[in-house]
């Protein structure tokens, strides 16, 4: 524990045992876990406030894809015991005011500080600790930097030539303003179709006068069946929560389920189809994708849900051309992350509402008007943009990160995240991702992934001072191995068939490498907890 802390973070170098960067609830969870050590860290974010994903996504429709309750910390039983949610999917609003309660709850404010973005993190190797420069001017320095920033931050700016020439109103659903927007009467444009359009172009239809989705690639949608909470249910489920929480975290995707080592082929296809249907009903992501042992891993065996999926699209969308555009069909089910919806098929049988294929007219450019494809131009008052994210690598190496010897993270990443366990990079002492590629992160139930790296780093941290430990650092060798292991892991799967954000194929001329690990929740911690009890087996401890 450092015996040097300057609490005011603006005199000219304060100094903490760790800086967190990101006030999302990895970055909370990890400031309470650092003062339960008795050890001291600054939370710095570049937002007014806390709740990271749910500080910046207010677009109409926002609400959480995994159920509430799944979607909440179980690291403190009075916490989870005190929080009612209002619905089976909790919407955006109702997330930051959970956000903002832990913070309250846990007195996390002070030692949290807004409107701060990290600059760059320079590790110095004769002191052996960091050199943090935030957007201000502020140095601090810290044993550890804790990097909490998120998988899906780093939000794909506009490229679309001239988009800065438009002259009506723009918004980007991972930076919705604070106040609202209102569509009432206006001709509108969003571009996207991947989970944030799919959620608010239902909403967004319903208010304008008239509303372009301008499609890519078509996703696979189901519907959330969202409903308030059944008071019975969760008032059962408080008093087994310990024993939930712990299959949450022994499971695959971090949220309880039932695991079958049935195969699809094996099945009739009626029984398939009743089992598919059943899974529909639930309203839920693993639901149809849960349904069978293969679905992830034989595209034949996939080719029977994806149908099944499709039919429903048919049956919903009335004009048969128009459903068969938004019908995937050059990606196995679930090798694009599926969404949650409330109508949004729904709202293409509205004559108010129109879908641009852009595999057969792609966009062009932009002007003061609005929008051309290479057969059409198309006016707009608002543009949209729902076009995702940089995703699990974009917001780490957009801070500049030196470790050892000057080398540049970017320059070490170039092909693809190199590091061990998803969380520490060899040449980058007491550095941590949290969430980050290479560990199950975004195949999973976030808050669960997100609660084991934050108490695995705690541990760490408490094993390093108790042990009178100044540095860890994973050897080339583990890190080296790691890295094809979730390779490997990942090539035995079909995601590799998708040009998804999973695949970094989202981002021009980022390599294309499956990010997050598949090896499941469960696992992964077992993986994670073997290593910590072998002494931190792989790293080098100094
Ligand atoms: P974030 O919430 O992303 O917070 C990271 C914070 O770091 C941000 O506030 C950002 O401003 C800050 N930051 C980043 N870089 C810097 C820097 N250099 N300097 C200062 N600050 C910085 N997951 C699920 O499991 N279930 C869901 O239902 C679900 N729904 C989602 C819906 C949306 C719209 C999106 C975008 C993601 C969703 N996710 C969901 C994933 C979601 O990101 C995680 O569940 C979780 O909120 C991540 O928390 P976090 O604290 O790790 O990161
Ligand atoms: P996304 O899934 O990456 O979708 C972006 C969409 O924009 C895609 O349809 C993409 O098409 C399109 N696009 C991007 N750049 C384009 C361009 N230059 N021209 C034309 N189209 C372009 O992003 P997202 O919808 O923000 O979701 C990201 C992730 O966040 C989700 O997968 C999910 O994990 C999470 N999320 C969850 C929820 C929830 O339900 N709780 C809601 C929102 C987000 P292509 O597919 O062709 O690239």
């Amino acid at each position: 524990m450092s015996n040097e802390v300057t609490t005011n973070a603006n005199s000219a170098t304060a100094t903490y045992d760790a800086v967190i960067v990101g006030a999302g609830f990895a970055g909370m969870y990890m400031l309470h876990k650092m003062r339960g050590l008795g050890m001291t860290a600054r939370v710095f974010d570049a937002a007014k406030g806390v709740g990271g994903t749910w500080y910046w996504n207010r677009y109409p429709g926002a609400r959480c894809d995994v159920m509430s309750h799944d979607y909440s910390f179980s690291f403190d039983d009075e916490l989870q015991q005190e929080w009612e949610w209002s619905e089976k999917y909790a919407t955006q609003p109702e997330i930051l005011r959970y956000a903002n309660h832990v913070a309250d709850r846990y007195e996390l404010w002070p030692d949290m500080q807004f409107e701060t973005r990290i600059a760059s993190a320079a590790f110095d190797d004769d002191a052996n600790r960091w050199s943090v420069l935030t957007d201000q001017g502020e140095v601090i320095s810290a044993q550890h930097v804790v990097m909490a920033t998120g998988t899906l931050s780093a939000a794909k700016e506009p490229d679309l030539p001239g988009c800065e020439t438009f002259a009506g109103e723009t918004y980007m659903t991972s930076k919705w303003p604070h106040e609202g927007v209102d569509f009432t009467g206006k001709t509108v444009g969003i571009i996207g179709t991947g989970s944030s359009a799919i959620q608010s172009i239902p909403i967004i239809a319903e208010q304008a006068a008239h509303l372009t989705v301008f499609q890519r690639t078509p996703n696979f949608s189901l519907p959330a069946g969202n409903c308030p909470t059944e008071v019975a249910f969760i008032t059962d489920l408080k008093k087994r929560y310990p024993s939930y929480r712990q299959e949450a975290k022994e499971s695959f995707f971090g949220v309880p389920v039932e695991v079958t080592e049935e195969c699809a082929l094996e099945a009739k296809q009626s029984e398939r189809n009743a089992k598919y249907q059943a899974g529909w009903d639930t309203g839920s992501l693993v639901g149809v994708l849960g349904a069978y042992a293969d679905l992830l891993f034989d595209k034949e065996a996939n080719d029977t849900a994806a149908e099944f999926v499709r039919e429903k699209v048919r049956a919903t969308v009335n004009d048969p051309e128009l459903a068969e555009l938004l019908c995937p069909d050059d990606y196995p089910f679930g090798t694009k992350r599926p969404c949650l919806d409330t109508g949004y098929y729904e709202t293409f049988n509205s004559e108010d509402v129109r879908l641009v294929d852009l595999r057969k007219t792609p966009l062009v450019s932009m002007d003061g008007a609005g929008i051309s494809t290479t057969d059409e131009h198309f006016d707009f008052d608002v543009v949209v943009y729902a076009t995702g994210f940089d995703a699990m690598t974009g917001a780490v190496t957009r801070v500049d990160i030196s470790g050892v010897g000057g080398k540049k993270l970017v320059d070490e990443w170039v092909g693809g995240p190199q590091n061990y366990l998803g969380l520490c990079v060899a040449g980058f002492p007491n550095f941590y991702v949290v969430t980050g590629p290479g560990s199950p992160s975004v195949l999973s139930n976030m808050m669960v992934s997100i609660e084991q790296h934050v108490e695995w780093i705690s541990d760490l941290m408490e094993y390093m001072r108790d042990n009178d430990k100044s540095t860890i650092d994973p050897t080339p060798d583990a890190q080296e191995e790691w890295v094809r292991h979730v390779a490997e892991a990942g090539d035995s799967t079909l995601y590799p068939l998708a040009n998804s954000w999973y695949m970094g194929a989202n981002v021009p001329g980022k390599p294309r490498v499956f990010l997050p690990y598949i090896g499941g929740c469960g696992p992964y911690r077992e993986t994670c907890d073997e290593i910590a009890a072998d002494g931190y087996r792989g790293f080098a401890l100094a």
